[in-house]
Parts: C-alpha cells; structure tokens; sequence
C-alpha cells in the first residue's frame, strides 16, 4: 500500500515538472492549450487511458491526470505584462475624466435609498446599449423628475408617455415597452425590488448578459462576472489579452471575450475593469482612430500605431508618441 501511495506521488510531481510554462504570466502556445483540452476531457472520463499510449494504464495514472489537468486549469493564459498594461491604463484613467465617471450606469440613482437606486441602476442599464451615457443619464434624470424611478409608477403609464421621455436613447419605443415590462415583473415577483440572480435578471426581455453582470455588481455588489461591453471587447483584443477558446485568434464577441478574460485575470479586477476600460476607450483607445499618440501604454501595447486612422507611426520612431 505504502508503495502505491509513493509511485502516485511520484508521479504527480513528475507531471508538474514536465510542464513548468503553466505559470501565471506566460502566454501558453498553441499545444498548451491542446494539452489542457486532452487533460480536462480525460479527468471527468472514466474509460482507462490506451496501454500503448504510455506505459502503464493503471488507476494510479488516471489519479495524476486528474491532479494535472486541476493545476492546468487555474494558472493558464495570463498574458504577459498584462499588470503592466493594466497599470498604465490606471495611470492614464487618472490623468482625466471620461463620461462614464460622472454619468454612466454606476451613477444612476446615486442619492436614492437602496431599493430604489436598483431599479433606477437598472433603468439605466436597460437603455444604455446603444446610447451615450450622457444621453442614458439625461433619461434617468427625466424620468426622476417625472417620478418615474419606481416600478409601480412605470407601469401605471403608458407606454408612449414613456417612450417620449427617454427620447432619444436609442431604441427608445422597444425599451420603453421592455422598462414597462420588467417593472411588471419587479412588482409582482420581487415585491417592487430588481431581481437579485443573474438567472433572474437575464429573464427581462431587453437584459443580457453583458447589463445582467452590471447590474449584479453595481446594484446588489455581488460580482459574478466581468461585463463585457463594445469598449472592454475592442480594448481587450487591441491588447491581445482575449482569444477565442483554443486558438490565438482575436475573440469575436462580447461573450467570447467575457469567458476569455475570466480565465485569467483576478476576481478583485474583475468590478473595476469594466468603468476603467470604458473611460479609457471613451477618451484614449477610441473605436475609430485611437489616440495612440498620446496613449501612455503606446510601447507595450501589441495594436499600437496599427490601424489606419492612427497617427504616423513616425511619432513612435521618434519617440512622440509617449504621453
Ligand atoms: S497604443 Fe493605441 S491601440 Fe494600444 S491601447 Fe493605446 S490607444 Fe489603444
């Protein structure tokens, strides 16, 4: 018995010395990402690995493959220099305001007590796809000024009256029609409170799961994923801290870019990326011709000077580019 338990130890500490690029930091290559894929499809089967694939096909190596693919799992994918990035990012952040500092989601209902200020965060949520946060924020207020900062109000007006006070969010009428519906919902399944689930939030007709995450982490403070708007996918892949699952491939949606930086990047930044990323796309890594003159991170970051519309890329050889 005492021999089992040894060879299996063994073997575990054999396995994590065969691969020691499963740090957190280094960028794993393509067959790291293979290799992860084998382990964790064979640690939740059951069948027993091939005798011709190695030289035993005992328990005790189903055991260490297990073990593996655990230690795979967590220490994967971060970027290289990624805290760096983030660093300069936070730097620049600070050098200047962005709309989403004083009018985005995060600021809607700031002064109301606590129920209350849910719902408004998630009004406000509900029309700021697709709308400036100036322009969400302007429909907040309105709707304050109209008392109509409370499910019980929303649903007791009709609908155009409604639309034509968040003129011009975009979408308006199909979002007025969605506020009136998932106030509906507030009162009669959540006593006039916001649903506390991400399940429960993704159920409202005109919530996904980019304002679902938003409102969990604003509105109750539970953080239960990263929200992933335009900003934070187009930023994310610029930095080439995304790719889709399995490839070195830039992620093509919100989601996929979701589930990408959740692999690696910290739980504690997983709030704060988002406000950070917003502003900083809202100012600096604009989705046309991005300031990468001025761009603090200019000499770290993979995009740099690379899309069309950039500034010379001269500036950069002359050292300009620097903020
Ligand atoms: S260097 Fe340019 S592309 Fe890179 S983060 Fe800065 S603004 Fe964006």
């Amino acid at each position: 018995m005492n021999s089992v338990k040894t060879k299996r130890l063994n073997r575990v500490l054999e396995v994590k010395e065969e691969h020691p690029k499963k740090r957190v930091g280094i960028v794993p290559d393509i067959e790291d990402f293979r290799y992860v894929k084998t382990e964790a499809q064979t640690s939740v089967s059951t069948k027993r690995v091939p005798a011709s694939s190695n030289k035993s096909s005992s328990p005790v190596r189903l055991e260490k493959k297990i073990r593996v693919s655990s230690v795979v799992k967590v220490e994967v994918a971060a970027p290289e220099n990624w805290e760096a990035v983030l660093e300069g990012i936070k730097n620049i952040r600070l050098s200047g305001e962005a709309p989403v500092d004083t009018k985005g989601c995060e600021k809607a209902g700031s002064l109301l007590p606590p129920k209350e200020r849910r719902f408004a965060v998630l009004i406000s949520t509900m029309m700021s796809s697709q709308t400036k946060d100036e322009v969400t924020h302007a429909a907040v207020e309105r709707l304050g000024e109209n008392g109509l900062l409370d499910p019980d109000a929303i649903v007791r007006t009709d609908e155009a009256t409604l639309a034509n006070l968040i003129k011009p969010v975009g979408f308006y009428q199909r979002k007025a029609q969605f506020i009136k519906e998932a106030s509906r919902i507030c009162l009669e399944r959540f006593g006039g409170d916001i649903p506390d689930t991400l399940t429960d939030l993704l159920a409202l007709k005109g919530v996904g799961p980019k304002m679902a995450h938003l409102v969990m982490s604003i509105a109750w403070k539970n953080t239960q994923g990263i929200c992933v708007d335009t900003h934070v996918h187009r930023i994310s892949n610029r930095l080439g801290w995304v790719f889709r699952e399995g490839t070195k491939q830039k992620t093509t949606t919100p989601e996929q870019t979701r589930m990408s930086l959740e692999k690696w990047l910290p739980k504690d930044e997983w709030e704060p990326i988002n406000p950070l990323l917003v502003g900083f796309g809202q100012t600096i890594c604009t989705p046309l011709r991005p300031k990468c003159g001025s761009c603090g991170i200019n000499t770290i970051c993979p995009s740099a000077f690379k899309e069309a519309s950039s500034p010379n890329p001269k500036q950069k050889k002359r050292g300009l580019g620097r903020s």
